[in-house]
């Protein structure tokens, strides 16, 4: 078994991420100190060096600096909070290094030389589980572990952050007023290819109307034909919503659609596949062809709400 030799980043109240690092047998851990705090503490939970870093600098500098640390100590786990700064910060520093990323992780093992890291994947709708032979970097959040108390003798260093030039803003332009906030809406009515042509999405419009919902789509209608802006697009690789009333319409309920809107309060799935996927994962089915139901369901709708 190889012995691997751990770097954990956070404050003085954040030392959760030790407990991930340490379910690793006969890890050696380093913490990289952010910020002001009594360093000597650390050694309640095994950490064997800390580096104190109490300047705060930019991602890119960040980055910089640690890329030296882990350069200068070989070590082959680095374990990360989740923040804006070090989504961008480690994302950085891991692409420099040219090493994996993952995050949302929940448990670490290691067997021989490789690593094997369990993280949540696909939009939260699996565990993962990855194998690793090189450096890796772990990001999750720290309250997710509880490190086990050990004690040590940790020896302190004061780390001079190495300053670099940083992500300079060229130019802002302001958003476009009127665009879709899909994420906000509290409505949707949502199309896939279910829907043949594009001028039959009018059909979605004329229930969006009536309802007064937004319109969301599955990725085929807008990255691959285009028929709606990816505004609209919603899943995996789209907009995350959580409407109070989610009503799908031609969409066969894949996990990467899912992976967008199961936050949803209600769902209501038409489709005229009584197998579509979608039925497996909805408040209210209906089984019947979009082009009969729609239409009836806007008419009905229509009288009801009087518009
Ligand atoms: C890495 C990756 C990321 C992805 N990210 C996303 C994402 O963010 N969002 C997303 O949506 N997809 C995403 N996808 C694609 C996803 O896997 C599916 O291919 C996609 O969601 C399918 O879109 P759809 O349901 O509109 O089309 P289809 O799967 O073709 O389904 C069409 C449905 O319409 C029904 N239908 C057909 N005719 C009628 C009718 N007349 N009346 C009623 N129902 C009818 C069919 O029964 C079928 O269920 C991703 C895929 C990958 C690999």
């Amino acid at each position: 078994m190889v012995m691997a030799r751990a770097l954990v980043i956070g404050s003085i109240n954040d030392v959760g991420l030790v407990g991930l690092v340490q379910k690793i047998e006969g890890v050696e851990i380093h913490y990289l100190l952010l910020g002001t705090g009594d360093a000597s503490q650390l050694g309640k939970y095994g950490v064997t060096k800390a580096y104190v870093m109490g300047t705060q600098v930019d991602e890119t500098s960040f980055a910089e600096t640690l890329v030296g640390l882990i350069n200068a100590n070989n070590y082959s786990i680095i374990a990360t909070p989740v923040s804006k700064f070090f989504k961008t910060a480690v994302a950085v520093a891991a692409q420099k290094l040219s090493a994996p990323l993952i995050v949302d992780v929940i448990d670490l093992k290691q067997s021989g030389n490789i690593f094997e890291i369990t993280y949540n994947g696909i939009g939260n709708r699996a565990q993962v589980t990855a194998k690793v032979t090189d450096k890796v970097f772990l990001m999750a959040p720290p309250t997710r572990f509880k490190p086990v108390e050990k004690t040590t003798a940790v020896s302190t260093e004061t780390l001079q952050p190495k300053v670099v030039p940083g992500i300079k803003v060229v130019s802002t332009e302001e958003k476009p007023k009127g665009k879709v906030r899909i994420e906000d809406a509290e409505l949707i009515v949502s199309v896939g290819r279910g829907f043949k042509k594009q001028e039959d999405l009018k059909l979605a419009f004329e229930l969006a109307e009536v309802l007064g919902a937004e319109i969301g789509c599955s990725r085929p209608i807008a990255a691959d034909l285009k028929w709606l802006s990816e505004d609209h697009w919603v899943g995996l690789s789209g907009h995350k919503v959580r409407p109070k009333l989610y009503m799908a319409i031609g969409i066969s309920g894949q996990p990467q659609h899912l992976a967008g809107m199961m936050e949803s309060k209600t769902v209501v799935v038409i489709n005229s596949d009584p197998n579509a996927p979608f039925f497996k994962n909805c408040d209210y089915g209906v089984v019947e062809d979009l082009y009969k139901f729609v239409p009836a369901l806007t008419k009905k709708l229509r009288e009801i709400l009087k518009k």
